[in-house]
C-alpha cells in the first residue's frame, strides 16, 4: 500500500523522511461528510484512494491526481446488494447509478456456476458480481433430464413444466440435485440459492440435505420460502418456521430473502420469529426491499391452486404488466401461454397508511439488510414477446420496463425512510445498505471483509451523494427513470459514476467468490 501524501504540520517530518517514496494519490475526495458504519465515524474528512484501496482518511488536506469536491455531500461505503437478478450490463448500470458497487444473485443462483462467472467476466461490468449455486436450476435439470444452462432463460423456459415445481424427488433425483449444487460450491458459488417458493412441492428431506450441505461447506443458504400466505395452513409463518428449524438443527447459516414480500401482511409475526431465533443464537439473517409490490414470473407456483387468491388477497388487478394492470382474461392467458413472463404483483398498497406501516416494520428492523430483488430490464419485441434487454445503449431505450426496485431501492431508502419520514438515521440506513450485507457474507467470503466499510485499507468502493436532494424517480408506471443526487460512484478505485453521469467505459467490477474455490 502506498503512503498517502498528507499536507499538514503534523506530517511534515514524515514527508521529509520519505519524500522520494511518496506519490500523489490517484483520487482524493475532499470535504465530504464521511460516514463509516463500523467505527461510527461521521465527520467532515478527506479520503484518499490509491489503486483499489482507501489509503488515507484525514482532517488535513490530501493531494491526488484527481480531486473530487464532496463538500455538502455524504461519502459512504458503496451499497452491497444481496439480491440482484439482472445479469446484463444495462441491469448493472441501473444499479450502479444509485450507488450499488456489489450486486449478487443469491436467491435464485444458477448452475453451472463456473460458466456463469466466465460469462459475466466478459461483460465489462461496472460493479462487483457473484452468484450462489442454484437449487432451482439443479431441480429443473434433474426433472427434465437436461444439462443446466447458467441463464435466466433456462428458468423462464421451464415455467411450463410442473414436475420440478410440485413433485417429491426420488432418491436418485435428490442425489443429482445435491451433486449439481455441490459442484457449484466447488466452483466458487457464494452459498446455495433455495428459491423454494417456485418449487414448493419439494420434500422436507431435500431441504434438510441442502442445509447440511451448506453447513459442510460453511456457506449460507438464501431462501425465498416455500409459502406466501396470510392464512394457515401453508402460511408465510409456517414457511419461515421451516427455515429457522433447519438452521437450528443443522447449524447452517440460513438467510431469509425479502421478508417483506414473503410475509405479505403477517410481518409482525414473522419478524418476531426471526428476532427470537437470533436471540437464541440461531444463525438466521434477513433482508427487505422498500416496495409493497413484488416482481416475478406470472406462472410462479404461488399463483396456482384453488385458493391462492384468497391466501394472498390478490386478484388480476394486483398484477401489472408494463404500465397497465391486468384483467382476469389476460392473467388466465399469460398463465396458460406465457408463464415465464415477468410481472409486477402489488401485495401491499403503499398509499394505505396501515399497509405502509407493515412494510416499514420489515424495512426498519435493525436485523434487516436492504436488498433490492432487482429484476431484468425487458421489452416487447415486434411479435409481442417479452425479451430481456441485453444491449449496451445508455440511457436504456425508452421502451424497456422493470420494477422500480431495479434502480431505485437505495435512493428510495435515503429519500423516504431517512430524509422525508425520519424512520432511519442516515448512518443506520448506510449500515443496512453496506456493512450489514458485507457481514452477512464475510464468514465464508473473505473478499467481503474489506467491503461495506470506509476505513484505511478497505476496498475503494465508495458512493458520494447529496443528502438534501438524493431521490428515486422510478415509478411502477415508468420505472425507467434514473435516480438523482448521486454525484460519484467508485468501484475498486475506478469511476463508475462521475459528476452525476454514468461512466460508459468503466469495467471495474470483479468476481466475488467463496473461500472454497481458493
Ligand atoms: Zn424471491
Amino acid at each position: 500500500m502506498q503512503q498517502a501524501k498528507i499536507l499538514g504540520a503534523a506530517a511534515i517530518a514524515a514527508l521529509l523522511i520519505s519524500t522520494a517514496a511518496v506519490l500523489a494519490n490517484d483520487i482524493v475526495i475532499t470535504g465530504g461528510r464521511v460516514i463509516d458504519p463500523e467505527t461510527g465515524l461521521d465527520a467532515i474528512r478527506n479520503v484518499a484512494i490509491t489503486g483499489d484501496k482507501i489509503v488515507a482518511i484525514s482532517e488535513f488536506p490530501l493531494e491526488g491526481d484527481v480531486v473530487i469536491d464532496a463538500s455538502g455531500h455524504v461519502v459512504s461505503p458503496g451499497f452491497i446488494d444481496l439480491h440482484s437478478h439482472g445479469q446484463n450490463i444495462g441491469d448493472y448500470r441501473m444499479q450502479v447509478v444509485q450507488g450499488v458497487t456489489t450486486a449478487l444473485e443469491l436467491e435464485s443462483g444458477l448452475v453451472p456456476v463456473g460458466d456463469w462467472y466466465d460469462g459475466q467476466a466478459k461483460k465489462n461490468l461496472p460493479m462487483n458480481y457473484g452468484a450462489s449455486a442454484g437449487w432451482i436450476h439443479s431441480r429443473i435439470a434433474t426433472f427434465s433430464n437436461t444439462d443446466p444452462l447458467a441463464t435466466v432463460d433456462y428458468f423462464q423456459d421451464a415455467q411450463g413444466r410442473t414436475d420440478w415445481k410440485l413433485d417429491i424427488a426420488s432418491p436418485e433425483q435428490s442425489e443429482r440435485i445435491i451433486s449439481l449444487v455441490e459442484q457449484g460450491l466447488k466452483e466458487g458459488a457464494l452459498g446455495i440459492g433455495v428459491n423454494a417458493g417456485y418449487a414448493p412441492g419439494y420434500g422436507h428431506k431435500e431441504y434438510y440435505a441442502l442445509a447440511e450441505l451448506a453447513k459442510k461447506y460453511n456457506v449460507p443458504t438464501y431462501t425465498h420460502v416455500r409459502y406466501a400466505s396470510n392464512t394457515e395452513p401453508q402460511s408465510s409463518f409456517e414457511a419461515i418456521q421451516e427455515l429457522i428449524s433447519l438452521a437450528a438443527i443443522t447449524g447452517a447459516h440460513m438467510h431469509l430473502c425479502h421478508i417483506n414480500s414473503s410475509s405479505l401482511s403477517d410481518i409482525k409475526a414473522t419478524m418476531a420469529l426471526v428476532e427470537e431465533a437470533q436471540a437464541m443464537g440461531i444463525n438466521v439473517t434477513t433482508e427487505a426491499y422498500p416496495f409493497g409490490a413484488a416482481s416475478t414470473v406470472v406462472g410462479a407456483a404461488m399463483f396456482s391452486g384453488p385458493d391462492w387468491r384468497s391466501k394472498m388477497d390478490s386478484t388480476a388487478n394486483n398484477f401489472q404488466l408494463g404500465a397497465d394492470r391486468m384483467t382476469e382474461d389476460e392473467l388466465t392467458d399469460y398463465q396458460a401461454n406465457k408463464p415465464g413472463t415477468f410481472i409486477v404483483w402489488h401485495f401491499l398498497d403503499e398509499a394505505d397508511s396501515a399497509a405502509l406501516s407493515l412494510l416499514d416494520i420489515s424495512v426498519t428492523n435493525p436485523a434487516t439488510a436492504i436488498a433490492s430483488d432487482s429484476v431484468f430490464w425487458s421489452y416487447f419485441d415486434e411479435n409481442g414477446k417479452i425479451l430481456n434487454y441485453d444491449g449496451d445503449a445508455w440511457p436504456l431505450p425508452d421502451n424497456v420496463f422493470s420494477h422500480p426496485r431495479s434502480t431505485a431501492t437505495y435512493t428510495k431508502i435515503l429519500r423516504s425512510y431517512v430524509r422525508e419520514r425520519g424512520l432511519l438515521s442516515l448512518s443506520e440506513a448506510i449500515r443496512k445498505m453496506s456493512l450489514l450485507p458485507a457481514q452477512t457474507l464475510e464468514e465464508s467470503v473473505p473478499q467481503m471483509r474489506t467491503k461495506g466499510r470506509l476505513q484505511v485499507g478497505m476496498d475503494a468502493d465508495i458512493v458520494v451523494f447529496d443528502h438534501a436532494t438524493v431521490a428515486d424517480l422510478a415509478t411502477f408506471e415508468n420505472a425507467n427513470q434514473l435516480t438523482v443526487g448521486v454525484q460519484t460512484v467508485i468501484v475498486n478505485g475506478g469511476f463508475a459514476v462521475r459528476d452525476g453521469e454514468l461512466v460508459l467505459d468503466a469495467p471495474h467490477g470483479r468476481p466475488i467468490r467463496n473461500a472454497v474455490a481458493d
